[in-house]
């Protein structure tokens, strides 16, 4: 069973490898940012509440957070295994998946940390173009989509988002650092721990993690 939270600071290279891993592995796609995102876009009462936090590089309060990942595992597509993108991001978190997950048959057996040094980070950012529709990432300067500002995989006009602009990066740097690296010893303590060095490339690191699912399937 693949049930899979996959980690790492902003530009690391998570919403790229977690797009491969969903298409090799078949898994569903639970990124936590994806779905606010989207709540936002369609002007729901989650997204009001979000919209300015994200916007400057906050985290939404764990409660909202815990509910949301909460009704979304239960789901039935989630039964044969997930990929958790972006969640956990505090130890609070952590915890409560660490409850729900055996409550609801759902519990995590992979963590896949992948990590890049900070000047990295800033650069891919600053570059960075997403699809709002299929959650790919792609990067103006080292990885374009064959065909200008269109989703390679689904065909969407893709976007920068509100939150890749320095000021919003630099608080979520920070919110990462002291929120969310240390889960890095929560689940080596339980583990579940593994890391991946983003620096290799892209295709390195996918074929890294690619062997570890396979061995865990
Ligand atoms: P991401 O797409 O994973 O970079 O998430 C974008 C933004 O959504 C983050 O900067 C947070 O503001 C919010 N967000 C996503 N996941 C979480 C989470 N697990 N806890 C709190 N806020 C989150």
């Amino acid at each position: 069973m693949l049930n899979i939270i996959l980690m790492g600071p902003p530009g690391a290279g998570k919403g790229t490898q977690a797009t491969r891993i969903i298409d090799e592995f078949n898994l569903p796609h639970i990124s936590t940012g994806d779905i606010f995102r989207e709540n936002i876009s369609k002007g729901t009462e989650l997204g009001l509440k979000a919209k300015a936090i994200i916007e400057r590089g906050d985290l939404v309060p764990d409660e909202l957070t815990i509910d949301l990942v909460r009704s979304r595992l239960s789901q039935d597509d989630c039964a044969k295994g997930y990929l958790l993108d972006g969640f956990p991001r505090t130890i609070a978190q952590a915890e409560a998946l660490k409850t729900m997950g055996p409550e609801i048959g759902r519990a995590v057996n992979l963590v896949v940390d992948i990590t890049v040094p900070d000047e990295v980070l800033m650069e891919r950012i600053a570059g960075r173009r997403v699809c709002p529709k299929c959650g790919a990432s792609y990067n103006v300067n080292t990885m374009k989509p064959a065909k200008e500002g269109i989703c390679d995989r689904c065909g969407a006009e893709l976007i920068q988002r509100k939150d890749d602009n320095p000021e919003s990066f630099k608080i979520r740097l920070d919110n990462y650092y002291a929120q969310t690296a240390p889960l890095v010893d929560f689940y080596k303590a339980e583990g579940l721990y593994h890391h991946f060095d983003g620096m290799i490339g892209l295709e390195k690191v996918s074929a890294e993690i690619s062997e570890l699912l396979k061995a865990n399937q």
